[in-house]
């Protein structure tokens, strides 16, 4: 059981900014009633654009460790340089969380990690703001290489140009799943602040990510949070925090119920030979397209023909609506498909034919 996973789900609270002493120690005492298990407040905030407010520093460090002596709490900041991590780790911060702005970035990276050689600190990695799993999973392992004994992933949401979904982060669940599934132990958090940006979606986002088994969540809290210095939009107040944990359902990954058990073993069981049916049959499928690029290469025929493409797309996109099903879902499963197919044609196609030459 590592740091983070203790307790289920394991809650960071606090404000986007660390604005004032006195915003700092009335936040974690209304907080401190609430058994998060870790207070956050940034203190050196990467802003997109200049001119904004960038943290108060060092001199808000002394807050935090006022607050954690005053109230028993364990303090997370966010570090993005060397020199914030000495200072940190010298005002007695417990757990340290690396950006999204910084994760992006491999050679900086390293140097935090370099930095965090032979110290016993855990360390929580956002995903990086575009969508790459890789880039992710290589910032967590630059830290577990260096030492670091225990890491966990927060998902905050992926940048795009347009608030997508209204989202100001777009989540991305697929990629937080497969991070999980390469890497087993790895404690998984969710940011609904950053995702949602709106204080009012907070509750929905936190209720989908226990439901997909994260073991956390990081929830930007502010006792007024119209007057925020950062990130007004999405902060919460502590109450509307304790609303939004007592109305969470904490699902979990199995149950001793044993009817439930024996219910799901059942499906499961239907399930998996529908499966080895799919598999057989795209199989088939791969095998006639083989056939196909026999009769193409005869013809002298391209492997790839944009208008039968167009047409096998209308033809999928009707029968998965007459099945209820996204049509989307379908177009994407079939892209995967055709394009191995056509990879296959395209082999066919440019091997030398040993009669001719
Ligand atoms: C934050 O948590 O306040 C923050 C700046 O987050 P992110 O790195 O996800 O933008
Ligand atoms: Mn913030």
């Amino acid at each position: 059981m590592s740091f983070f996973t203790k307790v289920r789900p394991y809650i960071i609270a606090g404000p986007c900014s660390a604005e004032t002493r006195e915003q700092v120690l009335e936040t974690a005492g209304a907080l401190a009633k609430l058994n998060i298990q870790l207070f956050r407040a940034g203190i050196w905030k990467s802003r997109t654009r200049p001119g904004s407010f960038e943290g108060n520093g060092v001199q808000a460090l002394e807050w935090l460790q006022e607050a954690k002596q005053q109230y028993g709490l364990l303090v997370t900041v966010e570090v993005a340089e060397t020199a914030h991590i000495e200072q940190a780790l010298k005002y007695g911060v417990d757990v340290l969380w690396i950006g999204a702005r910084t994760s992006v970035n491999p050679f900086q990276v390293q140097h935090l990690a370099d930095a965090l050689k032979g110290v016993d600190v855990p360390v929580m990695v956002k995903n990086p703001v575009n969508t790459d799993i890789d880039l992710w999973q290589g910032a967590i392992e630059r830290f577990e290489k260096a030492g670091v004994p225990e890491v966990a992933a927060i998902h905050r949401g992926f940048s795009g140009y347009s608030a997508a979904g209204g989202f100001r982060n777009q989540p991305n669940w697929p990629i937080p799943i497969e991070l999980k599934r390469r890497k087993p132990g790895l404690a998984m958090i969710c940011d609904p602040s950053h995702i949602t940006g709106n204080r009012h979606r907070i509750a929905e986002i936190a209720q989908k990510a226990i439901d997909m088994h994260f073991d956390g969540l990081m929830i930007e809290t502010h006792p007024r949070p119209d007057e925020a210095w950062s990130d007004a939009a999405q902060q919460v107040t502590p109450q509307m925090l304790a609303e939004i944990l007592a109305k969470l359902i904490v699902r979990e990954e199995f149950t001793s119920d044993m009817s439930g058990q024996v219910q799901l073993e059942y499906l499961r069981q239907l399930m998996d030979n529908l499966d080895a049916e799919i598999i057989d049959l795209v199989a088939k499928r791969m095998e006639l397209s083989e056939q196909m690029a026999d009769v193409k290469k005869a013809c002298n025929m391209t492997a790839f023909q944009p208008g039968r493409w167009r047409d096998m797309v209308e033809a999928i996109s009707r029968r998965a609506e007459t099945r209820q099903l996204p049509k989307e879902f379908i177009v994407e499963l079939y892209e995967k498909i055709h394009h191995e197919s056509i990879r296959k044609q395209l082999a066919v196609l440019e091997k030398k034919d040993e009669k001719i030459k």
